[in-house]
């Protein structure tokens, strides 16, 4: 539910606007993590088919044959009790990082959180920079414009295909499954699924996106229960930071009653989400710290400290006993 104020009357909004988020690229410690991360991810996912163990597969869920080989181990449905028991260790675990860490699952490895930055990063490559970006789509349909286009969605298309087979050789056997596909040779079922795979891929990474998290997912939506005082979120220190105003790199900002924040907007250009943290702890902030890194970057830029936007907890941001900054 979105609310707007205007003319003081107050309009409630269904759904969030349709506007196109244009991200800018960021540089910074946390986007080297959240890259590395994704890179690890994406390798084990990609290679772990193509693991051989005893002249098989090793890992192989044969749903024709109802049997799921890990390694030297083979599961059989009567064994499915135990998926069950791992996949609620999985969840506790994961609610117990929530607690703690607040969303970062969300914002470094989150299975839709990698995916949209290879694509954002392929979009990026193609199209240019977020204001290059903009100016293009704000363009009438040229040549240069189609080709750009083309290519992007093509080099996306072409990640959902190699995205949607890796997932399917989880299930058909991987020599196989390539075989087939390179003599167009595929089973009914497995071009039905390779279709629908990379359809869902292409449409969540490159169209979606965002919407997927703010819209979409479940666990977004409760998170906020898992949280307490001293869960570590991003948040923007407004006792530093305000009164915030553009100025000269060589201003006082005390001799003008200035905060700390130069009001640069570079938090929310960066933002996946679309948001401003200044307005404060926002369900659609999916912790993946870009605003961290954008504002360090601007701090850095005008010799003030960092950390104006931090990972912290309601608790230190209330000068209470707590959990330090991870950022000072
Ligand atoms: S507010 Fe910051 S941490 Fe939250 S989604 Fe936006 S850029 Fe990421
Ligand atoms: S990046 Fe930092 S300085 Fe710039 S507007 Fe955001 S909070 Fe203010």
């Amino acid at each position: 539910m979105n609310f707007d104020l205007q003319e003081e009357n107050l309009i409630i909004k269904p759904y969030k606007s349709n506007e196109s988020i244009y991200v800018r690229e960021q540089k910074g410690v946390y986007q080297k993590i959240r890259r590395l991360l994704s890179w690890i991810l994406i390798f084990i996912f990609i290679s772990l088919p193509f693991i051989q163990y005893d002249g098989q597969q090793a890992i192989l869920l044969d749903i024709a044959k109802q049997q799921f080989r890990f390694f030297s181990v083979t599961f059989w449905p009567q064994d499915f009790i135990l998926l069950a028991s791992i996949f609620m260790v999985g969840a506790f675990s994961l609610f117990f990082v929530t607690s703690w860490l607040g969303r970062v699952w969300c914002g470094f490895v989150c299975p839709q959180t990698v995916w949209t930055l290879a694509y954002v990063w392929v979009e990026h490559r193609v199209e240019g920079t977020r204001n290059q970006r903009v100016a293009l789509d704000k363009q009438p349909m040229t040549f240069n414009k189609l080709q750009k286009k083309g290519i992007k969605h093509f080099l996306w298309l072409l990640m959902s295909l190699i995205s949607a087979s890796t997932f399917i050789s989880y299930f058909v056997p991987v020599t196989q499954l390539y075989n087939n596909i390179v003599q167009l040779d595929c089973s009914g079922t497995v071009t039905f699924w390779l279709c629908f795979f990379t359809l869902c891929t292409y449409g969540n990474a490159g169209w979606l996106r965002e919407k997927v998290c703010t819209d979409m997912c479940p666990y977004a939506r409760f998170q906020a229960a898992m949280f307490d005082k001293s869960t570590l979120l991003v948040a923007y220190d407004k006792s530093r930071g305000e009164k915030r105003s553009p100025r000269k790199l060589k201003d006082d900002p005390k001799a003008f009653g200035l905060g700390d924040c130069v009001d640069c907007n570079l938090c929310v250009e960066v933002c996946p989400t679309g948001i401003d943290i200044r307005n404060g702890l926002q369900y659609e902030c999916i912790n993946c710290a870009l605003c961290i890194d954008a504002c360090d970057e601007t701090m850095e830029r005008f010799n003030y400290s960092k950390g104006l936007i931090s990972f912290t907890s309601e608790q230190a941001l209330s000068n209470e006993k707590s959990k330090e900054s991870i950022i000072k």
